[in-house]
């Protein structure tokens, strides 16, 4: 009686974020559900963007040009049909935050492209249930889809976000650079309520499953949930190894593959200051390695615009998943001042200039103060 009487006044006396972490730390069953749900969406979704490759890309990663976006097209499709259906149907009033909608696959020079769509994200949502999965989630061979209830599906993703709700983040293939080259990509999901991100689940089937042993075998799903620690399990769900489980010998800051995406000259500055070695990486998978421990610092810092070119905007897609994952292991991120990362804002993240993750603390501080020097010699450089 007592015990509940206290746990009832330390939630009642706390604000909000605050009270969603008491929350989850009095139940370790808080996002229960919404854990199992998320990690069938994305083990399904990794389903579907591993046949992919294996179909589209993988005989041809060196006749593929960068343009030739058509498995990615494919791939993004199915794999957001899978994710969506299986929210909606689990939870049918949650909002949901994608990059697209299926206009372009309604249109009939589009035909063929949509039977493919129709059929990978079918074939993955009708696998054999597997353990904590469950049918009324659209899941299983007894479920009749109608590939016109998978083209809402994907239009489902299209809520603009906002401070005072709860609502998902889906991308279903982060890193297309790094799918479409054989490397890094995420299948990436999160949830976020009053925005707070409470869960985020990250598929890398790609991703070695042991660092130590990177021709080893590949494939790793990352599931968090606020309050309740970080972990890695296997691509079927199974074995959970908490993070961080790992120490490189090496200090690596890891950053984008993707030129565009990054400012490569100031990050190079702040890894000569503090002895870290580069290492690039596609798509949210950086979180992942950071957050078990092989990399140390996450940097990612705004490429520079070209005359009065307005800054790339950060998505939250892009960060909520891999940014909880990093604090569930214990580590630190924040823009590159220093300040919280904000996902109420809407489906973008505001203005920065860059932001920085690492397992340590005491480090943080440390790339925080390289960084403004870096940009202060970064600035008089171009002013001169
Ligand atoms: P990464 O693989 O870490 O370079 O990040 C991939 C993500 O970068 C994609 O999902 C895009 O949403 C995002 N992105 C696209 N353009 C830019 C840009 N100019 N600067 C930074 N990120 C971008
Ligand atoms: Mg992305």
């Amino acid at each position: 009686m007592l015990h509940h009487a206290s746990k009832h006044l330390s939630i009642h006396f706390r604000n909000t974020t605050r009270r969603l972490f008491s929350m989850s730390l009095v139940s370790h069953e808080a996002f229960s559900v919404e854990k199992r749900v998320a990690i069938a969406a994305v083990r399904r979704a990794c389903v579907v963007t591993s046949t992919v490759f294996n179909q589209l890309v993988r005989d041809r990663t060196d006749t593929l040009r960068k343009e030739d976006e058509s498995p990615v097209t494919v791939g993004d499709y199915a794999a957001q049909a899978v994710v969506n259906t299986v929210l909606r149907n689990a939870f049918p009033k949650d909002p949901i935050i994608g990059e697209e909608g299926a206009d372009a696959l309604r249109q009939e020079s589009n035909a063929r492209l949509r039977e493919r769509v129709v059929a990978l994200a079918t074939n993955a949502l009708k696998g054999d249930l597997i353990d904590g999965e469950e049918a009324q989630w659209g899941l299983g061979s007894q479920h009749e889809l109608s590939s016109e209830a998978l083209l809402q599906a994907i239009d489902e993703g299209n809520d603009t976000g906002g401070p005072n709700k709860r609502m998902w983040t889906v991308d279903p293939i982060d890193g297309t650079k790094g799918f479409l080259r054989g490397g890094q990509y995420a299948v990436c999901l999160s949830l976020i309520v009053n925005s707070q991100v409470v869960l985020g689940v990250i598929g890398c089937p790609n991703l070695p499953i042991h660092p130590a042993d990177p021709d080893g075998g590949k494939g790793c799903i990352f599931v968090t949930v606020r309050g309740q620690g970080a972990f890695q399990i296997t691509l079927s769900g199974t074995g959970a190894i908490k993070l961080p489980y790992f120490r490189s010998e090496r200090s690596y800051v890891l950053q984008s593959e993707e030129p565009k995406h990054t400012n490569i000259p100031l990050i190079r500055r702040v890894s000569d200051e503090l002895h870290l070695t580069e290492w690039g990486m596609d798509s949210q998978a950086k979180y992942c390695s950071l957050a078990r421990g092989e990399g140390a610092v996450y940097l990612r810092m705004p490429a520079p615009t070209i005359g009065d070119k307005k800054p790339y905007e950060e998505r939250i897609w892009d960060h909520a998943p891999g940014s909880i994952l990093v604090e569930e292991a214990g580590g630190k991120i924040t823009n590159s001042e220093g300040a919280q990362l904000q996902f109420g804002l809407g489906r973008g993240m505001g203005e920065n200039r860059g932001f920085v993750a690492t397992v340590d603390e005491e480090l943080h501080e440390r790339v925080v103060l390289a960084i403004k020097q870096a940009q202060l010699a970064e600035d008089a450089e171009t002013a001169a």
